[in-house]
């Protein structure tokens, strides 16, 4: 069914629990006091009501107390700030680079990498005319840029004019070969992918959409809508997702999300590992725990619907993919033996 009911945003946890018809626990209110509730009544309604605290989708959008624990280690292990070299632009590769183009969302991701963004005692703040010119001079004075990754927050939370404004003026610099534009909006809200915004952004040749689902029961009738919107208008959809604890990481589970992603014409482009990041740790499963998801998927599923497992290194040093391999030792033994002739050898 698609959804018709206007969406309703809930900013906090009572308003939550009354959505829900549940009680939470007092330590879920203390987490809220650091890291503030944001969620909508689309997003909830796909919650198991027979098991809440279980379901894949609460431990996504509600709080947990566990993200207390770490409240000491640091907010920005991959030195964003540092690597920042004008306001909102994150340089860290040759080619491309991020702009934070805003620190609102749809929906508050309890594992978010950016939680110093909207934890307690932050305003909501949207990129100005003077930060934007600033990126499009940085840009303009290095040509080898040639791709950015518009991100946040979310874009998709800016109205469409000013989105279209910044795109605009994006568009306006020569060497500047592809928009990526970052959202979640397509699992958050994705009755917000509206056909006017489709079509402004089909105006770009040269964009890119990245969502970013993690479990399969976010595919909806709604979000299948919304992606199919997209890709109609010749926007082509890659998929990122967070290997989250308790929440995808049975290897079933990821198979399922990416099977149901190719069929929908979303490439899964990226299996993250969780950084470290303040008030996030009990989401990491570990290494070995991505490893032996890839040793399963490997040998059953499509190279299209395998995602590049990947952690990000500390400090900036960027990202760097793991890779298992399909076959074990002996195919080294014979790539590297001599025993077979490769045509540079013949
Ligand atoms: C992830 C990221 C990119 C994009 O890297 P890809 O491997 O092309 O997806 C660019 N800049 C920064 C700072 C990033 O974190």
């Amino acid at each position: 069914m698609i959804q018709r009911h206007p969406i309703k945003n809930f900013h906090d946890l009572d308003h939550v629990a009354e959505f829900l018809k549940i009680d939470f626990p007092g330590d879920m209110y203390r987490v809220e006091q650091a890291y503030p509730v944001l969620t909508n009544s689309y997003y909830l309604s796909l919650i198991d009501r027979n098991d809440p605290f279980n379901d894949p989708l609460f431990k996504q959008c509600l709080p947990h107390s566990d993200e207390l624990l770490d409240y000491d280690a640091s907010f920005d292990p991959l030195a964003e700030e540092r690597q920042s070299v004008v306001s909102r632009l994150i340089h860290r590769y040759h080619d491309r680079a991020v702009m934070i183009a805003t620190n609102r969302c749809a929906s508050y991701c309890r594992f978010c990498f950016r939680k110093r963004f909207w934890k307690r005692g932050n305003e909501f703040s949207d990129i100005t005319d003077t930060e934007l010119e600033d990126i499009c001079a940085y840009y303009r004075a290095h040509p080898e840029l040639k791709e950015i990754l518009v991100s946040g927050g979310d874009p998709l939370m800016l109205s469409e004019q000013r989105l279209k404004y910044i795109l605009d003026r994006l568009a306006e610099i020569d060497s500047l070969e592809v928009i990526r534009l970052a959202s979640r909006i397509p699992v958050f809200m994705p009755q917000k992918i509206s056909d006017e915004l489709v079509n402004m952004l089909s105006a770009y040749p040269c964009l890119w959409f990245a969502t970013h689902f993690n479990h399969p029961h976010e595919l909806t009738d709604d979000s299948r809508e919304a992606c199919r919107k997209l890709i109609s208008a010749g926007i082509p959809i890659i998929n990122q997702t967070v290997l989250l604890k308790g929440i995808n990481d049975a290897p079933e589970t990821l198979e399922e999300l990416f099977r149901q992603l190719i069929r929908i014409k979303v490439k899964p482009h990226y299996l993250f590992h969780i950084d470290p990041v303040t008030g996030v740790r009990h989401f990491a499963t570990g290494i070995e725990k991505g490893k032996e998801i890839l040793r399963y998927c490997r040998p059953r599923l499509s190279s299209l619907a395998t995602p590049a497992f990947a952690i990000d290194l500390p400090e900036g040093g960027g990202k760097v993919s793991i890779q298992e391999n399909y076959y074990d030792g002996e195919c080294y033994e014979t790539i590297f033996s001599g025993k077979v002739k490769y045509p540079e050898q013949l």
